[in-house]
């Protein structure tokens, strides 16, 4: 007997392990680990992932298989293993691992279904019913309930009549075209080609068309071309000459777009001296992390399309991932454009058909490199030869939902399995990274100058404070607002920038620029316009937002938040004539909105493009020549450790955008605490510094690079409840951790209530804790298994947001 262990698509405890079933003779040789089939669960047919086969099990009473759903596995034997390593590392369930790796559209749907027991037993229904099952038709779920008929098809199915049956849809199906192609050899052709009657002059053209391109083609391709009907191919393929056939075609996002091929640029002194050990590693199929450090315009992507040059040349595979908002049409060309055909994309203005086209592509090997967002770490490569992490330090590499993977740690552990080499490439590193690079963990490699050696942009920091004392309550200070004018009149380009994320503001003065802490944390209290009060997530500290500043006594303290909506209106009132283009998720929400609306600026449709955090990546205009940061501290006053390195790393950024051509370009930084010093870093770009100043608090702080965190999320409708259960959570770890161990709460999330639902935290903070994985299995078991309770819990090792 054949066994097949089988992970099941229900998500939770109980259910979180393999179970066997018998694979039917039918299907023996056929069914192969990593496969997805459909089994029998309870009363429904559920969708699985085959893990392993085995000889015997040692449960009796084994259930069937009922079909496999794949021809060939969709997970090879490298990824089923991965799926263990990322249910260990992120506390998931083994079918959210599988899950993440394929795309959404190979994600199961179940469709409802009722039908006759038995064959042919239609006439034993009440009449009224009959007429649905007649000639053992089925009826679907949604069409019953639409005709309120299920109290009288439940009775059937109790008397044994009747069955429910669960079905289970693919969502997307292959796409495929009409081929026609000849069925005989030139010369026969040609032949033929005497033997047509004059009337037939098409016919004639078409086999002509063959004897030049004796290859197959698309039949509506073919016809367009000639000029001909349907009905001249059918005459020759009844004649015999020809063949009709059905063939899979890919949707191509790409295909009507020609990318001009690009060529291996000879490479600088200080390219050649980064990318050697990147070679070498390759060459010797050695694992190895670099961290490729250099600014923008400082020639990283040149060395990546060289790399994976060297990586097709030996056979092997490259994946490079790139964040969501930068992998814009211009990231897509450059690789397109030196590797043609052998490149697919991955992102998520694809739709699902699509990206299941793409992945395809290379399933079936026909691509060498996939450029891609977080989720194409997973790309089902069998042979890689490179990993590569373009702007290593974003955010957006980290899933914040199950699994809670880190695309980097991912990235690692494949290269591992591979032997290969992953380069992590930023102008601005992670702390993390950037740490592991001193200790020699990562090797690190610099680039230290601009292609064109090109000044970065002059930088000057406003000081809002100063414009509010000489009586300017704008949102723009006087300096910005005359380098605005002035582009109009030049016809030159400005980009307005507003640093805004999250759902919560701070209170601050905007006399002094006070910004109201928590007394323990260091960290930004939030503001809650409801109580009107202003709270500490971290440690749960309150307090009521104070009448006068405590630094200066102004009356002008309150919480801070801009719009872009406002800031386009504002504009409209003292920049009437100037024509704006506004980039948010408003405008963007659309499928290739984002593009769309880059182009009109690129084509010169607007003077003023503004927008937010998307805005900072991946443009590239010449007419460019200012950049405007609105308000420099919305994001250093996050309650988060990491906002100064992100400030600095946004502001970094952001400045990047402006003169990268001929005209030489100025930045403008409104802040209200310019002598912060991730502004003042930012504004003369100068990360070594920026990270020295910024290791000193993470240490002094206990924060990551030098503490690692795992984050504790409790939630329940009852306040009480969750209270009280994430007391409990933190007493445990306590009494399971070492001293060296800081465990935090329980205080509420950033977010204290969702849908009703209370929220709390437990923030641990450890260096090296070898029971702490098991102690968080085990609350996870112990709250996961009893869910009647009502109480959600979610842990995230290594969180990025702690909200
Ligand atoms: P980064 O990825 O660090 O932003 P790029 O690789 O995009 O930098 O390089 C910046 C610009 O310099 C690009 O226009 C690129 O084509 C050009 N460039 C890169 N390397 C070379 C080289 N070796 N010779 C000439 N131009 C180069
Ligand atoms: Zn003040
Ligand atoms: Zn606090």
């Amino acid at each position: 007997m054949e066994i097949a262990s089988v992970i099941v698509d229900v998500p939770t405890k109980q259910t979180d392990r393999a179970f066997d079933y018998i694979i039917p003779d039918q299907w023996r040789g056929t069914i192969q680990p990593g496969m997805r089939v459909i089994v029998p669960f309870g009363p429904r047919h559920i969708q699985g992932f085959v893990v392993g086969l085995n000889s015997e099990s040692n449960v009796n009473k084994l259930r069937e298989i009922i079909e496999p759903m794949d021809l060939k596995p969709v997970l090879n034997e490298e990824l089923l293993e991965l799926g263990n390593w990322l249910t260990e590392k992120t506390l998931c369930f083994k079918i959210f691992a599988y899950q993440v790796m394929l795309p959404a559209a190979l994600k199961a749907k179940y469709e409802k279904k009722v039908r006759l027991a038995k064959r042919g037993t239609a006439q034993e229904l009440p009449s009224n019913l009959q007429v649905f099952f007649e000639n053992d038709r089925e009826l679907d779920w949604e069409q019953a309930i639409k005709m309120r008929i299920v109290p009288p098809l439940q009775r059937e199915a109790a008397k044994g009549l009747l069955e429910v049956v669960y079905e289970v849809k693919e969502r997307v199906r292959k796409k495929h075209q009409r081929f026609v192609r000849p069925t005989t050899c030139i010369n026969e052709l040609l032949e033929a080609i005497q033997t047509i009657p004059s009337n037939a002059e098409k016919q004639k053209l078409v086999l002509q068309y063959f004897v030049k391109h004796y290859d197959e083609v698309e039949l509506k391709t073919l016809t367009d071309e000639l000029n001909t009907g349907r009905s001249t191919i059918k005459s020759l393929v009844d004649k015999n000459l020809l063949m009709e056939f059905d063939k899979e075609v890919y949707r191509d996002p790409y295909e009507h777009r020609t990318f001009e091929r690009t060529k291996p640029l000879p490479l600088t002194d200080s390219q050649a001296k980064a990318i050697a050990p990147i070679l070498y590693s390759i060459e010797q199929n050695q694992h190895e992390v670099f961290l490729l450090y250099g600014v923008t315009g400082s020639g990283k992507t040149e060395i990546y399309l060289q790399s994976i040059q060297e990586v097709i040349e030996k056979g092997q595979e490259a994946i490079v991932l790139v964040p969501e908002i930068a992998l814009t049409p211009q990231m897509v060309h450059r690789f397109k454009g030196r590797f043609g055909d052998n490149v697919a994309v991955l992102h998520s203005g694809l739709s699902a058909g699509e990206k299941y086209d793409e992945w395809r592509k290379i399933q079936r090997k026909e691509v060498k490199v996939v450029v891609g967002a977080r989720s194409a770490i997973f790309a089902p490569f069998e042979n890689l030869g490179i990993i590569i992490i373009d702007e290593e330090h974003e955010t957006s590499y980290k899933q914040e939902e199950m699994p809670r993977y880190h695309a980097r740690d991912v990235a690692i552990e494949r290269a591992k399995t591979y032997n290969c080499p992953v380069v992590l490439g930023s102008a601005t590193p992670s702390l993390e990274s950037f740490a592991r690079a001193q200790k020699k963990v990562y090797q690190l490699l610099t680039l230290p100058s601009r292609m064109n050696n090109q000044d970065l942009p002059s930088v000057d920091v406003i000081d809002m404070r100063e414009e509010l004392r000489e009586g300017n309550r704008s949102m723009f200070s006087r300096k910005l607002f005359e380098l605005l004018q002035d582009r109009l009149a030049k016809k030159q380009q400005s980009v307005l920038f507003l640093n805004k994320r999250g759902h919560s503001s701070f209170v601050m003065c905007r006399d002094c620029g006070y910004v109201v802490n928590c007394p323990n944390c260091d960290i930004s209290l939030t503001y809650h316009r409801v109580r009107e009060q202003m709270k500490c997530h971290y440690c749960g500290y309150e307090s009521y937002v104070p009448t006068a500043c405590p630094e200066c006594n102004s009356e002008y303290i309150r919480y801070f938040g801009t719009g872009t909506q406002k800031v386009e209106e504002e504009l409209g009132k003292i920049l009437p004539e100037a024509r704006v283009i506004r980039m948010d998720v408003d405008t963007t929400g659309r499928k290739g909105a984002h593009e769309r609306l880059l182009n009109d600026f690129k084509d010169g449709k607007a003077d003023i493009l503004l927008g937010t955090q998307m805005i900072a990546k991946g443009l590239d205009f010449p007419n460019i020549t200012l950049v405007g940061v609105l308000s420099a501290d919305t994001m250093l006053h996050l309650p988060d450790f990491r906002s100064s390195e992100k400030t600095f790393q946004l502001l970094t950024q952001v400045s990047g955008r402006a003169g990268r051509h001929q005209l030489p370009g100025e930045v403008v930084i409104q802040t209200y605490t310019p002598e912060h010093y991730s502004i003042e870093l930012a504004a003369s770009q100068d990360y070594d510094l920026f990270y020295q100043r910024e290791m000193l608090i993470r240490k002094l702080r206990h924060y990551p690079p030098f503490y690692y965190l795992a984050l504790i999320t409790v939630s329940h409708e009852n306040l009480i409840n969750v209270v009280a259960a994430t007391e409990k959570m933190v007493n445990y770890i306590r009494s399971q951790v070492s001293d060296k161990a800081v465990v935090l709460g329980p205080a509420a999330s950033s977010i204290p209530r969702i849908n009703n639902r209370y929220r709390y935290q437990c923030l641990i903070k450890y260096k090296r804790e070898p029971n702490l994985t098991k102690t968080l299995k085990t609350i996870l078991d112990q709250y996961q298994k009893d869910t009647k309770n009502g109480l959600q819990v979610s842990i995230d090792v290594n969180p990025v947001i702690l909200m």
